[in-house]
């Protein structure tokens, strides 16, 4: 498909209405996302069919929820933070995963719109600056949405290490604050129930170095 026809498609608007602008972080995870869900030749999962896991909180995760249909409070939406343009979506079904991650040299920067791009983010740039740097994010945008799957990710199958689906868990009320909290995520302070701010409020405190580590 081409720029400009992508740029109109039903799918790309849905996730910049969700995200709140066009971008081309968000067009990195809209790219992954089509190219994850063809090659496992699924369609946006409903339920919780579908498993997605997302090594970077930027606005490419984003598009990765609306186009997959695995989001956040389903449980079947994992954020991993290891600061990587990198999506993987599981069919469980099928026990099948892939796994995308964005090549090095594929949405690199100049030195100049580097130096532009940061001057924008310190919001020093000029109106004329300002304006010479959405040109830019425009084209990049648009790169990103022409291009081959891939000669901008590299592409794997993974082994689906797929985790349970979400279970609905009874709730007990913490001793200290009295807030109903997931039983599984309480500690015993004292014989005492408490949710983990409280636990580490009034729990022993752990042994820390004195010093910084090395
Ligand atoms: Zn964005
Ligand atoms: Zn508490």
């Amino acid at each position: 498909m081409k720029g400009e026809t992508i740029l109109s498609s039903r799918d790309l608007t849905k996730c910049v209405e969700f995200h709140g602008h066009m971008c081309p972080g968000l067009a990195i995870g809209f790219r992954a996302a089509r190219t994850l869900m063809d090659r496992l030749s699924v369609r946006r999962s409903p339920d919780e069919e579908l498993l997605a896991i997302v090594e970077t909180d930027a606005c490419g995760a984003d598009a990765i929820q609306v186009m997959t249909g695995c989001t956040f409070g389903k449980g079947n939406f994992i954020f991993k933070n290891y600061g990587k343009h990198a999506f993987s979506l599981a069919d469980r079904k099928r026990g099948k995963a892939i796994r995308v991650s964005l090549r090095p040299d594929a949405v690199k920067m100049d030195p100049i719109s580097l130096s532009l791009s940061e001057k924008v983010q310190k919001d020093e740039a000029s109106a004329e600056e300002l304006a010479r740097f959405r040109r830019f994010q425009k084209e990049r945008t648009q790169k990103i949405l022409e291009a081959d799957a891939e000669s901008i990710f590299k592409i794997e199958d993974i082994s689906p290490n797929i985790p349970p689906k979400a279970m609905i868990m009874e709730s007990e009320t913490c001793d200290f604050c009295g807030e109903p909290t997931k039983k599984d995520l309480l500690r015993k302070i004292n014989g005492k129930k408490a949710c983990v701010p409280c636990a580490e409020e009034n729990g022993p405190s752990v042994g820390l170095a004195s010093s910084p580590c090395p």
